[in-house]
């Protein structure tokens, strides 16, 4: 099975309605998307193998996707790039996935295609256009087994690492989703507010399944007004923020949009007071999924009910096991964990990533037996709630984007005036969390700056210097990040 049969059954069943929508114009019908995507797949099969890794990188535009479903559709394999990195990371990603061929918004067009020898295709240029002139190809017959995605994660040795995602993955994933959170059909909308090439992306297939609206918004990005007014206009909206974005909405005062239905939020901490604030502004229209690239968007989740006069215990949790996923808390020795105990939580199920691309090391170091370790430290309580307490992977989560600490730290240290560096996250209301960074050295936080645009994404950057003489360490010389973390939550009291 191929994850372009969504498609099928959707045009099979609504072909003249609206699928694709860019604000408020509609963009295609669900004939006209299988159409496209099945003349474009053909096109690409000229120039490249069955396999090939084609990355699409571009602010949210509606020709991701007839793009990802072209791309199934040729039995290739899609690697979006999140198109807020620099350029040396995009080129990173590239370079790691032995992409073939680039399509790209104008923008970031303009600034990759100088930068690499890989071909880089404009998806508002002539040349794209022309693709639809080739004859479509005939619906393909795949393997589940079959790679259809790459997600790249920031790897904590600063190098990406893509998670090697099946057609069977994200079809486990469609149906969790449809069981679990939202049954949607062909009188609902999923708003584009979080970024294309990650979590809004992954849920195009549940709600193309069910001949919901795609909807673009056509800043490209999230502008809370814009967003909102779509979600007035569009029949039934869902959407999948991350906890940033939905502080932005509540922070704009306006009431729930009449047709806003549900809002997933996830893929980094939400703190109990910023999610009571949202439960007041838009009612009991939210879900909570928590998952990881390597097990996408289904690990666990708490489902709008699971919200109505709940404790702060439940609101503070990640809520329980998603349908098809078994997860544990185990000790460091692989022993199951006692309730209350904090341990390595570990899933398994058709999610489960089959590993890293060209990377077997860390493939070997993240699934045990079919289980994955995600890194993250938590624990069951006797409800069978699971609660997050740290991350064994010392990311920060800002605004939803997670931050390697040990990436920024070597693009600092590169900085002839500084003499060491240590990167850690500071909890804050807005972001969740910032990235402050403890630097021994004598230099101007504008000069860091201007030194950091030029090799990492912004957002990357720290929001904050703290200079100091020295950084505390223990006997072998480790830095005691700990530490640093307690000086600024003592700042903060
Ligand atoms: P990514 O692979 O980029 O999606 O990042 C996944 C990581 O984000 C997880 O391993 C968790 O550390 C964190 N995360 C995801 N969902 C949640 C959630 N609901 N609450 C807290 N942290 C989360």
């Amino acid at each position: 099975m191929n994850l372009f049969t969504l498609l099928d059954q959707a045009a099979a069943r609504f072909g003249d309605r609206g699928a694709v929508f860019h604000g408020r114009r509609q963009v295609c019908t669900w004939s006209e998307l299988r159409e496209r995507a099945l003349r474009l797949a053909a096109s690409i099969r000229q120039s490249v193998p069955a396999g090939a890794r084609i990355a699409i990188a571009s602010e949210n535009r509606p020709e991701i996707v007839e793009l990802m479903f072209a791309i199934w559709a040729a039995e290739c394999v899609v690697v979006p790039v999140n198109f807020k990195l620099h350029v040396r990371e995009m080129l990173q990603i590239l370079d790691d996935a032995g992409a073939a061929l680039v399509f790209t918004s104008a923008k970031i067009g303009a600034a990759l295609a100088p930068a690499t020898e890989m071909p880089v295709e404009v998806v508002t240029g002539a040349s794209y256009q022309n693709r639809f002139t080739t004859a479509p190809s005939d619906p393909p017959d795949t393997d589940p087994a079959a790679l259809a995605w790459l997600f790249y994660t920031s790897g904590t040795t600063g190098r990406s690492k893509g998670a090697m995602l099946s057609h069977r993955n994200l079809i486990a994933m469609t149906v969790a989703h449809l069981a679990d959170f939202d049954a949607a059909d062909q009188n609902c909308s999923l708003v584009h507010g979080a970024p294309m090439s990650h979590g809004s992306g992954l849920y195009i297939a549940p709600y193309v399944l069910r001949g919901a609206r795609q909807v673009v918004p056509e800043s490209g990005a999230f502008e809370p007004e814009e967003f909102l007014d779509l979600c007035d206009h569009h029949p039934g909206c869902a959407t999948f923020l991350a906890p940033t974005m939905v502080q932005r909405l509540v922070q704009t005062g306006r009431p729930r949009p009449r047709q806003l239905r549900t809002i997933v939020y996830g893929g980094g901490p939400m703190y109990v007071d910023s999610l009571k604030r949202a439960l007041a502004a838009f009612g009991p229209i939210f879900t909570q999924l928590y998952g990881q690239g390597e097990a996408p968007m289904t690990i666990t989740g708490l489902r709008q009910a699971d919200h109505l006069g709940a404790d702060d215990v439940v609101l503070g949790s990640v809520g329980y096991a998603r349908s098809g996923v078994d997860v544990a808390v185990r000790r460091p020795d692989g022993t199951l964990a006692e309730i209350g105990e904090i341990g390595e939580i570990v899933c398994r199920g058709d999610v489960v990533m089959a590993g890293y691309w060209n990377n077997p090391d860390a493939t070997a170091a993240t699934l045990h037996d079919g289980w994955l370790r995600t890194g993250d430290m938590g624990c069951f309580d006797t409800r069978g709630y699971l609660t997050l307490r740290d991350r064994s992977k010392d990311v920060v989560i800002s605004g939803g984007s997670n931050i390697y600490p040990r990436e920024v730290e070597e693009v600092l240290l590169e900085h002839p005036a500084v003499l060491e560096a240590c990167v850690v996250g500071a909890p804050d209301a807005d972001w969740g969390e910032v990235v402050v960074a403890f630097v021994v050295g004598q230099v101007e936080p504008a000069d860091l700056d201007a030194h950091l645009l030029q090799r990492i994404a912004r957002f990357k950057r720290p929001k904050r210097y703290e200079f100091v003489d020295e950084l505390p360490k223990n006997s072998y010389g480790k830095i005691l990040k700990r530490e640093l973390r307690d000086r600024l939550a003592d700042q903060l009291t």
